[in-house]
This record gives structure tokens, sequence and C-alpha cells, in this order.
């Protein structure tokens, strides 16, 4: 329990300082603050991890099979990710490096209908 809230916590923070970073970066934000659309972004992301079925079990958003994300956000997010992602290594590498460690972990997502085997019948 303990362990999944901090990593819960984690992601939160991460995903903030991502979405700081690429605001003031992109956006010009005055930093320590975001525009309306990034704020808004960050509000949904953060509402997202609450409510994501998979928070007890998942790895990182980023490699979320479920993909929580509206559409127009996921898009969104993706985008504000693969710019600040890299660039975490720099400024943020303790939580870079635990945000990569917890998308290594395998989620294994509730059993759906099974494929059926491929031998024929007859
Ligand atoms: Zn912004």
């Amino acid at each position: 329990m303990g362990e999944n809230t901090r990593r819960i916590r984690r992601e939160k923070k991460t995903i903030s300082v991502m979405i700081e970073m690429y605001c003031r970066n992109r956006h010009d934000g005055p930093g320590g603050t975001l525009c309306d659309g990034c704020s808004e972004l960050h509000d949904d992301a953060m509402q997202r991890i609450d409510e994501c079925p998979l928070c007890l079990a998942k790895p990182t958003c980023a490699n979320c099979p479920i993909h929580c994300y509206r559409p127009e956000v996921r898009g969104h997010v993706r985008t504000v990710m693969r710019y600040s992602g890299p660039r975490m290594w720099g400024r943020h590498p303790v939580p870079a490096l635990l945000h990569e460690l917890d998308g290594l972990r395998k989620v294994t997502l509730p059993a759906g209908p099974t494929r059926p085997s491929g031998r024929p019948r007859s």
C-alpha cells in the first residue's frame, strides 16, 4: 500500500516537472506557474493518475496499456513527454531514472477472452 502510494506520488511529481519544463521552454511561461492550457493538462493528468484502474499495478503512464487519457489530452501529454523526457536526465536525473525503472515493470491485465488456439477443428 505504502509502496503504491509512493509510486503514484512519484509519477505525479514526474509529470508535473515535465509539464512545467515544457511550458517554461515552449510557452515562455514565467516559471513556477503554468499557462492556462498546460495547467489544464496538468490537472487532467493528476486526475487520470488518481482514477487509473491500473495505478496499483501499472508502469508509468507513458506505456500504460489502457491509455486512460482522452485522445486529445493524450496527444498533448505525449508531446510533453517527448520534449521533457530526454531533458529530465540533465536536470532531474533521479526522478527520470525512477520513472524509467517504473516503466520496466510488467503489467498484468485482468484476463480477457483468450485467443483460440490455431488448431483447426475438423
Ligand atoms: Zn504552457
